[in-house]
């Protein structure tokens, strides 16, 4: 990513002379480097706009390049700004911390970290296994309990998680411990289960913290399983797990953006002792200096007109997502001959495309939608006139492609004009916000 935006930069210092259009031009590549890194859509636009505002007087500015460098990374890091600080341990007191998160997302793991931390501080730190949900859950916690000295509270034989909670605390807490952390079972995000014993054990404990442990690596995922945990406990603070690996942790910026809880840690490895204290601007340079796609902004200019590319993702940040803007993409993807890539581009894309079946088949699926698409009239794709029964027998008939293909192809139109709803909710909102502040100015 760093080196895109360098890239992106570089035009700046080359011309001789500087205008609105070249900014404009360097800000678009900007903002295709931030979205392939799993940036939210809506908080790219807001950054370019911030950038943009503040750019005013860049035609006097000695090193454009400098400026602009500098204020991505102010407005990338001020975007993980929560506005509020993170609890910190009372001294002496039972301070209960209870960890919340998906199945795999590191909780656990991360417990026995957090516990680490506090315990090398010199505080009187437990850990209550509270996840009867996972087969050996109980023994995983007690293993790593064992490993790093820490007292360890569990019942194998219990299978109420919120009894064991409320248990393990009191034990603990009769015995004066200061540092007393729950591990919760995790799920997936569709079971509702999940949500309610969350709720349960939070009501029943009353816990004085609540930790969203969140895996750095699920990308644009990341933004809806934040506001989802927001929305049934009181998160207080994050935790990103698994920043060793490729992650580029875009999605968690994004994520933590939009629930304006304070990042407390980063986990960086499996080990108990890869646990960093969060840093918001290191965070923000670690993510610009990630990123291995060598010159992915020059192949996306060659290949892509940058200017029907933005008329793209204006649209999609609308919540439009047309066949047509479905086409465009799966033209680009076919310039690109990498689904993967270009697929991160897209917020929502992602998971909807990639499926079980392999990148070929992939592509010669794209290839079969694109000409149906090629057999629609520009109103239907569009989305002005409804495709009826009438119209599917003469794009079916046109294209060469069964009926069925045809059908399907809508359905995923439709879907992933859902999923980007659902993933841009306040877009609408913040677009106009910005506008307002934009006039203010
Ligand atoms: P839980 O289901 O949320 O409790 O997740 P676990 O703590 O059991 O972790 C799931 C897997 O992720 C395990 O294999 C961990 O070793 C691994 N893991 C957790 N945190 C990290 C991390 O920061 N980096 C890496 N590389 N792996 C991690
Ligand atoms: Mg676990």
């Amino acid at each position: 990513l760093g080196k895109k935006i360098n890239d992106a930069l570089s035009n700046l210092n080359k011309d001789y002379h500087f205008d609105k259009q070249l900014l404009n031009k360097v800000l678009k590549d900007i903002q295709l480097a931030l979205l392939q890194s799993d940036i939210n859509v809506k908080y790219v636009k807001q950054l370019s706009d911030n950038i943009l505002q503040k750019c005013n007087n860049i035609e006097e500015a000695v090193n454009k390049k400098k400026l602009i460098q500098q204020l991505v990374v102010q407005e990338l890091t001020k975007m993980l700004d929560p506005k509020k600080q993170p609890f910190s341990l009372k001294s002496g007191k039972p301070n209960v911390v209870m960890f919340v998160g998906l199945q795999g997302a590191g909780k656990t793991t991360t417990c026995a970290k957090y516990a680490n931390y506090w315990k090398k501080k010199g505080w009187r730190t437990c850990l209550i296994c509270a996840d009867t949900f996972r087969a050996g859950a109980f023994d995983q916690l007690q293993q790593i309990a064992t490993k790093i000295r820490i007292p360890f509270y569990g019942n194998r034989t219990e299978t109420d998680p919120v009894a064991i909670a409320i248990e393990g605390v009191k034990t603990f807490q009769k015995q004066n411990f200061e540092v007393i952390i729950i591990d919760t079972s995790g799920r997936h995000m569709q079971e509702s289960e999940l949500f309610d014993e969350m709720k349960q054990i939070y009501s029943a404990v009353c816990p004085n913290e609540c930790i969203f442990v969140m895996d750095g690596s699920n990308g644009q995922a990341c933004l809806n399983q934040a506001q989802a945990f927001k929305k049934a406990v009181d998160v207080g603070s994050v935790i990103i797990t698994k920043l060793d690996g490729h992650s580029k942790g875009g999605g968690a910026l994004s994520a933590v953006a939009a629930t304006e809880s304070p990042i407390i840690f980063l986990g960086t490895g499996e080990h108990f002792d890869d646990l960093e204290t969060f840093k918001a601007e290191s965070f923000v340079k670690r993510l610009l200096g990630l990123g291995d796609f060598k010159g992915m902004i020059e192949t996306v200019s060659e290949v892509i007109d940058l200017e029907s590319q933005q008329q793209n993702i204006k649209q999609i940040a609308k919540g439009q997502f047309t066949l047509r803007a479905l086409q465009q993409n799966y033209k680009s993807i076919l310039k690109m001959g990498s689904l993967n890539q270009f697929m991160s581009m897209i917020p929502g894309m992602q998971n909807i495309i990639q499926g079980q079946i392999s990148e070929k088949e992939q592509i010669n699926k794209i290839k079969k939608s694109l000409t149906i698409m090629d057999s629609m009239s520009n109103d239907e794709l569009d989305g002005i006139t409804q495709i009826t029964q009438k119209q599917l027998f003469r794009i079916s008939k046109g294209s060469g492609q069964p009926i069925e293909n045809v059908k399907l192809l809508i359905d995923e139109q439709k879907t992933f004009a859902k999923t980007l709803k659902k993933i841009m909710p306040s877009m609408k909102d913040s677009d106009s916000k910005t506008k307002r502040n934009a006039k203010k100015v």
